[in-house]
């Protein structure tokens, strides 16, 4: 199948967006044109790889990291910034997999995955807009009445900071628009520039002594031990392989990409908006997410452009416009905000899984995979990286734990994929008309 790609979204550097406008460490990095050893490499130049680096690296492994484009050129450049408590999208599917034990681990890696985050930004001195704050939308009754029993559920927990639940009387103080019933306010999520985010991991990884090469990417890999990671003009032989290509892990592993489905997501960004406009819209400068299946997801930029965020594409080909498709859907949440001028549009892949869970595991006892985050991995690449590192280091208990759960090879093979998870989409996206 041929797939059109955007240039504007998929050229090798990082595509036009407010990020890459703003971005604060612009370290390049150079081509792999040799051949190097290593205790472990490293594919995939986004928060998975770079953070698995990091972590290998504090342990003291000599790590080579390689990436096709520019660190932070796939969705970890390009997201809505959302950090988000939590692991996947409900874990209640999974307790007859996990065990009561099991979803309590799981649950607790999902708190850790945050707090990881939180130490990496301040022990690596990384300039990122970190914000807390975020709020969950109830768009109809069912999401309110799901909010309201999600919210009883965390009464019983320790998670140690604090959630609120809105009824429509006091939406006003999170969000300006009268298009939702009710809200769950989570003052441990909040939100972060995800470029200056992953780049700043990469610096600190770099002066923890970590090989970082861009414009490298993997065409193939010998399996074996060692194992041997060809790129066009080098190679790496090492112990221990970990592939976090995700989305755009394409050709270069069957079972992998097999097991993901790329779909695009995009964002437009505004010019900056006045002050009393941003306090109008979003008070407490909170992000948010609605509760549909092609949800919206939006915040405030550091100087006060509203980021919006949504659409969900299983084409391969980006709409033609962004911002024809996506400015329709702010201005039915903010009407007010129907002539500002958008100055940024973008997209990216996220990576979906069957079940949704993310797909952490090995396919060999010397290489690891972490990808399939459903659109929910900007904390959770963050908690991969660590269970990983903790099993190279010889502890396996948390990757025993979500290695426990299967994860189904999409049917149609690589040319319908696409098509019938779209067909499958539709029916969700129906129950949400309805
Ligand atoms: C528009 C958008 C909005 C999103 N919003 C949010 C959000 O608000 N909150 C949230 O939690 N999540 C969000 N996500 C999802 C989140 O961004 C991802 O889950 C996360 O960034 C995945 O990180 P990763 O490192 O696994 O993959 P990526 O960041 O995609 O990195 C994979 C890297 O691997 C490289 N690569 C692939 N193949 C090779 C190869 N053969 N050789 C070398 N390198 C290779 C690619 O070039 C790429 O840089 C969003 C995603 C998108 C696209």
């Amino acid at each position: 199948m041929t797939t059109t790609l955007n240039p504007r979204t998929h050229g090798p550097d990082h595509p036009v967006s407010y990020y890459a406008a703003t971005a604060r460490y612009d370290q390049r990095y150079p081509q792999l044109t040799e051949s190097i050893r290593a205790d472990v490499c490293v594919v995939g130049g986004g928060f998975g790889g770079v953070n698995t680096a990091l972590e290998l690296a504090e342990r003291g492994y000599s790590v080579v990291l390689l990436e096709a484009h520019r660190i932070g050129w796939g969705a970890s450049g390009r997201n809505g910034g959302q950090l988000i408590r939590g692991i996947g999208h409900g874990l209640e599917p999974f307790r007859k997999t996990l065990g009561d034990a099991g979803v309590a681990a799981v649950e607790a890696m999902g708190n850790e995955a945050v707090d990881i985050v939180t130490q990496r930004i301040e022990r690596y001195n990384i300039d990122c807009d970190i914000r807390w704050g975020f709020a969950d939308l109830a768009n109809r009754p069912r999401h309110w009445a799901e909010l309201q029993s999600h919210f009883d559920e965390l009464q019983n927990t320790d998670i140690g900071h604090q959630f609120e639940l809105l009824p429509p009387e006091r939406l006003g103080e999170v969000v300006g628009s009268n298009r939702y019933l009710g809200a769950l306010v989570d003052s441990g999520s909040g939100h972060v520039h995800p470029l200056n985010l992953v780049t700043g991991e990469a610096r600190a990884a770099a002066d923890l002594g970590v090989r970082i090469f861009e414009r490298s990417a993997v065409l193939d890999i010998v399996e074996g031990e060692p194992v041997l990671v060809k790129t066009e003009a080098g190679q790496v032989v090492a112990d221990r392989l970990v592939l976090c290509g995700n989305a755009y892990v394409s050709g270069l592993n069957k079972t992998l990409a097999g097991k993901v489905l790329p779909a695009g997501s995009y964002v437009i960004a505004t010019e900056p908006l006045d002050e009393a406009t941003a306090r109008q819209i979003l008070p407490g400068r909170h992000a948010v997410c609605d509760m549909n299946v092609a949800l919206d997801y939006y915040r405030l930029s550091a100087d006060n452009r509203l980021l919006f965020g949504g659409l969900c594409n299983y084409s391969g080909r980006d709409p033609r416009s962004i911002e024809a498709a996506l400015k329709p859907h702010l201005d039915r949440v903010f009407p007010a905000l129907r002539d500002i001028h958008i100055d940024y549009q973008w997209g990216g892949m996220i990576g979906i899984g069957a079940n949704r869970f993310p797909q952490i595991g090995r396919l060999k006892p010397n290489i690891y995979y972490a990808q399939a985050y459903s659109g929910h991995g900007v904390n959770v690449t963050h908690l991969a990286a660590r269970v990983i590192a903790e099993s190279m280091h010889g502890d396996s208990e948390r990757l025993n734990v979500l290695e426990k759960v299967k994860h189904l090879t999409f049917p149609g093979g690589p040319r319908f994929r696409s098509p019938l998870l779209a067909l499958g989409m539709l029916y969700f996206r129906m129950k949400d008309w309805v």
